[in-house]
């Protein structure tokens, strides 16, 4: 699957003709059979195939005694998965807490739900410092190491204090919010300038690269080179947008093979309509306000009672943090509310299935769906709106309508834009999209497909990778460390071993 990737990690002059060993560490490890679930466990499971690499990360076990034990070595697929555990403390501090109850809803903009809470900070910083000490031992000289998402910011500056030299990438699945947002955080500065330890930060879209700049700017008074990195507390750091992709001849796949599967049997579709929602059960994705549109389409349109459902499949996630248990609340109440007020003996408005689904049932699935509706009030690329498209039939597609809110926005022009928050616009849209003639679904599908196909999860890993072992200014300590603000200073030899 991997079209160039053993090619580009070998080709720079700099590597002496090696393959370089790919390290990924991200929170979870979804190695073997849980990496066929989730587009990106897919593709970083798929990457160590190729290079034969490690991937490290926290097993999902939580244990006293964890601070003893070593790490869980496996070899899976020809790389080797190595786990460690957590100990019920550090799972609450750096997961649930800062991780989860802090990081999620700052970075996706929401302010309201934010708790801060220092110790927990606290917490975060030192189980990356452990994870860090634990990876050394496994490093080689030439690794590329490529650490993943919001749990994992300081990961980078823990190596560079372990005297890792070797390049060093972050990449943030989720966005970047505006600096306004970002320096609620107390002791955000501490948090950001672990970043400038990367020789690379990927962000999915343009704007949260903006958005970095903009705080970079603020708050270290960092500068940007002609190239576009960033310079910034003595270092020059590469900074890029990198929107992540799908598997997309795997999934049309699934999706084609599927779509009659017996367990998809229900009511004939001639003249019935189904409208989708893929969506974990997490306040970002704005099910409230989906729910409010189709209850809004039901008043205005009774011509669609009998002829149209809405099926919810929602995963329940983060399941004991309390914004997770209302918004689980708040979802059964409002499904019940306009199953309520609308349902027919034999038929329901919405049809709700609180549960992980089989991929290939969902491919096959998400392809007999006239209308996928994804309105995320913040996400950081939406991964469900791509293989909505993928899984359609080109000849009689169905219709995308997404989110402006949606990373996946800033590529997917071609679906039916809304704004979640306007409940009147987002139901003209779905009656649009249920009306839409064949050959405007053509049109538009095919647009974005080829979207979809040419920034595919290959690409997306490839573009990551190259510009990771590409020749990076930040090898170059160019400044002296500087700050914007007297608070804003480096962390004891973050910068140790960056010279050759
Ligand atoms: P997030 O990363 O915030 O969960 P994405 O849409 O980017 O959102 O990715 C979610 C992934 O999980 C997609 O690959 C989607 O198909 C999958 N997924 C979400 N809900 C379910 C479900 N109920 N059953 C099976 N897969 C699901």
């Amino acid at each position: 699957m991997l079209k160039q990737s053993p090619a580009a990690i070998t080709a720079q002059g700099d590597l002496r003709g090696r393959t370089r060993r790919l390290v990924v560490v991200s929170n979870r490890v979804a190695a073997g059979a849980a990496a066929t679930s989730g587009g990106l466990a897919v593709a970083l499971s798929e990457a160590l195939t190729m290079s034969g690499g490690l991937w490290f990360g926290w097993s999902g076990n939580i244990s006293e005694d964890c601070h003893g034990t070593p790490p869980s070595i496996e070899r899976v697929n020809g790389y080797t998965a190595t786990t460690v555990d957590l100990s019920p403390g550090e799972h609450e501090g750096y997961y649930s807490g800062f991780s989860n109850e802090c990081l999620w809803p700052l970075l996706h903009y929401r302010l309201d739900l934010v708790k801060a809470d220092r110790q927990q900070m606290e917490i975060y910083f030192l189980v990356n410092e452990r994870l860090a000490k634990m990876l050394v031992p496994m490093l080689r000289k030439d690794d590329l190491i490529w650490a993943h998402d919001y749990h994992l910011i300081p990961f980078g500056a823990c190596l560079r204090r372990q005297n890792v030299r070797s390049k060093i990438g972050f990449f943030l699945h989720i966005p970047f919010p505006p600096p306004e947002i970002f320096a609620a955080v107390p002791d955000h500065e501490k948090l950001a300038r672990s970043l400038f330890a990367y020789d690379l930060v990927g962000f999915q879209t343009p704007r949260d690269r903006e958005n970095f700049i903009r705080y970079a700017r603020e708050h270290f008074a960092a500068r940007l080179t002609g190239e576009g990195a960033l310079k910034v507390a003595g270092r020059t750091v590469k900074v890029d947008a990198f929107p992540i992709g799908i598997d997309v001849v795997q999934f049309a796949g699934e999706a084609r093979r599927n779509c009659d599967h017996p367990d998809l049997a229900g009511p004939t579709e001639a003249n019935f309509k189904r409208i989708v929602g893929v969506d974990r059960l997490d306040y970002s994705k704005g099910l409230p306000e989906r729910l409010m549109a189709i209850e809004t389409l039901f008043e205005t349109s009774p011509e669609y009672s009998k002829a149209i459902q809405y099926l919810q499949i929602a995963t329940p996630t983060r399941e004991g943090i309390s914004a997770y248990e209302a918004i689980d609340a708040e979802l059964d109440r409002i499904i019940g509310q306009v199953n309520g007020r609308f349902g027919t003996f034999g038929w329901s408005p919405v049809a709700y299935i609180k549960r992980r689904m089989p991929r290939n049932l969902l491919a096959g699935l998400l392809r007999r769906c006239h209308v996928g509706l994804i309105s995320p009030l913040r996400d950081g690329m939406n991964l469900v709106a791509k293989e909505y498209v993928a899984a359609q039939d080109p000849l009689d597609p169905g219709v995308l309508i997404l989110s402006q809110f949606a990373g996946a926005a800033e590529q997917l022009k071609e679906a039916l834009i809304v704004n979640p928050y306007d409940t009147e616009g987002t139901a003209g849209a779905i009656r649009r999209a249920l009306e839409m003639p064949k050959v405007e679904r053509q049109a538009r599908h095919a647009m974005l497909l080829d979207k979809v196909r040419a920034e595919d999860v290959d690409w997306w890993r490839q573009q990551y990778l190259d510009a990771l072992i590409g020749e990076l200014p930040g090898e170059v300590i160019e400044d002296q460390p500087r700050a914007a603000s007297g608070t804003a200073a480096w962390p004891a030899g973050i910068d140790q071993g960056l010279r050759a």
